[in-house]
């Protein structure tokens, strides 16, 4: 016989339960600020609904998984984690690295990004800055995409800023974030397969014109302008 008490107790648990599951994770996808179809013809909208739905979707999955349960880990802001990885408890430190790596390095990514009409050119102190660490903005292009044509297997070509204010142009492998190595990441180039091959399949040199042509370089300035203060 059900009492008016296990009534009242199954209500209670439920309700607990409820609050459990909706307590949401620490870390979620960001919207895309433009259409899947953007930055058509230069990158494809199937490549950027699987890139973005799929493959961001799973590393904020995975860094919830890594996290799920740590209180404190949980407050922190993913670029938090990466800058204090040495000092995070050792099991969670590689899903932080690779799957914190990657939620922080795609969300900047396609802020990064804009439909050709509006990609633009550096300004301002940047301009400045890319004219006088490349030699100017065609020589800093050239070096960017060598440099990411140059990565072996998967991983990132970066534009950052190291603890002193100068820029850096280097590579990581995998979701390695700058921050890692104590800088401020403005600009990555994903050369993973999955940021390219359903259009260009081998082709890395053709994407890496491509995308070129969809930087957004109003945001990756004003990015700059603030980090550098
Ligand atoms: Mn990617």
């Amino acid at each position: 016989m059900i009492t008016r008490r296990t009534l009242l107790e199954m209500a209670t648990l439920g309700a607990a339960a409820a609050a459990v599951e909706a307590a949401e994770p620490p870390f979620s996808l960001p919207k895309l600020p433009y259409a899947y179809d953007a930055l058509e013809p230069y990158i494809d909208a199937q490549t950027m609904q699987i890139h973005h739905d799929k493959h961001h979707q799973a590393y904020v999955d995975n860094l919830n998984k890594a996290v799920a349960g740590d209180a404190a880990l949980s407050k922190l802001t993913v670029e938090e984690l990466l800058e204090r990885l040495d000092t995070l408890p050792a099991n969670v430190r590689t899903a932080v690295r690779n799957q914190g790596g990657g939620h922080a390095n795609h969300s900047l990514f396609w802020q990064t990004l804009c439909p050709a009409a509006k990609s633009g050119k550096p300004s301002g102190a940047l301009a400045a800055a890319i004219a006088q660490s490349f030699g100017g903005q065609d020589k800093f292009e050239d070096q960017l995409r060598a440099a990411a044509a140059g990565v072996f297997g998967s991983g990132w070509a970066w534009l950052s800023l190291d603890p002193a204010g100068k820029l850096i142009l280097d590579t990581a492998p995998n979701q390695d974030s700058p921050l890692l190595s104590k800088r401020r990441p403005l600009l990555g180039i994903d050369v993973w397969e999955h940021a390219y091959y359903l259009k260009y399949q081998n082709r890395r040199a053709d994407y890496l014109a491509a995308i070129l042509h969809v930087i957004n370089w109003d945001f990756v300035s004003q990015r700059y302008k603030a980090l550098a203060g």
